[in-house]
């Protein structure tokens, strides 16, 4: 087991993994910019190292100052949450090079699934079912038209470095395709520095579905069942449930088990997800994430898997402290995720916030790293927490739910709890009757 982990990251993941840490008796070190020296994983940490000033590329993503906290401090291990630099396969080399170890997938398993066309053929090759579409990069506008005419029309043209919703344009008929493919081109360059984009049908009402799963390194996969994500802003989750509310215990066997025999087979090592939309019964690759995600708690809260201890195990060499057959689904879980910004403009609020009262009581959970008093820096993304509501089943969960939510406070800031005290009221919700377009339809008839 590590004697000491670094904690490259800021906000609730930092203090989520610290507290993983303490709990395995493991020394912490947290690395901040000078915007968060009052941050609460600051205060909580064994030791600090201030790593720069606030923008994020001179601090939380600068590998230099990063990798030399670890050596003044003599940390062994590297966590680094979600965002900033868990998905950079440089990072992950580096760290090597320097026999610090990086909680995550090798450098280049993070490489393969970091370009999406690399991804897609890899997933495919693993059995895993994919969109259908482009066998990789669209060389130009004839061949574009070819491939859209083969899978027929709408088609969406993607970014292969894509990330972020961004580089995405869909086209419903051949006379949209030029100018659709020109944008994801240039929008994609512009964000990527890499131009190269692939066409996939487009469904029209999917919903989101991941899968999280888990590899030992060694050949062993298991699978932790599937998280509904498809409330969405902008290709942005906005709402997580666990289990889905649309799959059936087959359905998830199957599709769990497909995805636990690709991450053996691949040898992946660590916490992964795997992304597909999931329309008329049929699954759909699109991505997969190698790290932790926002979300995971609504997994940790129907396993009762501490998701974080089983990175930290199989980073150090412990191997994971479940077999799939241990793995069993109790119960219903839904998170919200709590930002600071106005609920119907959606414009970040930063500010200090004035009062905080979180809610408590049987099946509620709050990670957060914000208290009474704090001021929220304007650098970075604007989640102040996430509330995360566990019931016996879905009646159960979003009646607790709305009592929790009732029970929030925050004063000073604005924040998204409105939107959620709205959405728990909702007739489609409570049915869980949604698709990915059904929050951006909500929020525009509401205007
Ligand atoms: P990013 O990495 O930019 O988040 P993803 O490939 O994960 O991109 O897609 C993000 C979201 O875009 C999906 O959750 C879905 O809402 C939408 N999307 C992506 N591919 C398709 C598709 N083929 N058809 C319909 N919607 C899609």
């Amino acid at each position: 087991m590590f004697q000491k982990v670094l904690i490259a990251n800021r906000g609730e993941i930092a203090l989520r993994v610290l507290r993983a840490c303490k709990e395995l008796g493991i020394q912490t070190v947290v690395v901040h910019s000078t915007a968060d020296s009052d941050a609460m994983h600051v205060r909580l940490a064994d030791e600090s190292v201030c790593i720069g000033p606030p923008p994020s590329r001179e601090s939380y993503l600068n590998i230099h100052q990063i990798v030399a906290a670890c050596e003044i401090t003599g940390a062994d291990a590297v966590h680094p949450g979600y965002g900033f630099l868990s998905e950079n396969a440089k990072f992950a080399d580096i760290l090597a090079a320097h026999n610090i170890t990086f909680i995550g997938p090798s450098g280049d398993h993070i490489r393969i699934m970091g370009d999406k066309i690399e991804a897609k053929r890899t997933a495919k090759r693993l059995g895993i079912p994919v969109v259908p579409g482009s066998d990789g990069a669209i060389s130009d506008e004839k061949e574009a038209k070819r491939v859209a005419a083969g899978i027929g029309y709408p088609v969406i043209i993607k970014a292969s470095a894509g990330g972020g919703g961004r580089g995405m344009k869909v086209a419903r008929s051949e006379a949209d395709l030029e100018v659709a493919l020109q944008t994801a081109r240039s929008e994609a360059g512009a964000a990527f520095g890499d131009d190269a984009v692939y066409i996939e049908k487009f469904l029209e009402k999917p919903r989101h579905i991941e899968l999280q799963v888990f590899g030992d390194g060694a050949g062993r996969g298991v699978h932790f069942g599937e998280r509904d994500c498809s409330l969405q802003r902008r290709h942005q989750k906005v709402w997580e449930e666990a289990n889905s509310p649309a799959l059936n215990s087959e359905e998830r066997a199957r599709i769990g088990g497909i995805c636990a025999k690709a991450i053996a087979d691949l040898g992946y090592s660590g916490a992964g997800t795997i992304e597909f939309l999931y329309e008329n019964g049929e699954f759909y690759f699109i991505e997969m994430n190698t790290r932790l995600q926002v979300e995971h708690p609504v997994t940790e809260a129907i396993t009762g898997i501490d998701l974080v201890h089983e990175q930290i195990r199989v980073a150090s060499g412990g191997g994971l402290s479940v077999r799939q057959e241990d793995i069993k689904f109790n119960g219903h879980a839904i998170e919200c995720r709590i930002n600071a910004e106005d609920p119907r403009t959606f414009t970040p609020s930063p500010g200090t916030i004035t009062h905080f009262h979180t809610p408590g009581g049987l099946g509620v959970r709050v990670d957060s790293g914000v208290y009474s008093g704090y001021r929220i820096p304007p650098y970075y993304d604007s989640l102040i927490g996430k509330l995360i509501v566990h019931g016996r089943n879905r009646v159960e969960c979003m009646m607790r739910l709305r009592r929790a939510l009732d029970e929030f406070v925050v004063d000073g800031i604005k924040t998204t709890l409105p939107l959620f005290r709205d959405l728990v009221g909702n007739p489609d919700i409570a049915n869980g009757d949604y698709d990915i377009h059904w929050l951006e339809k909500y929020l525009a008839e509401d205007d």
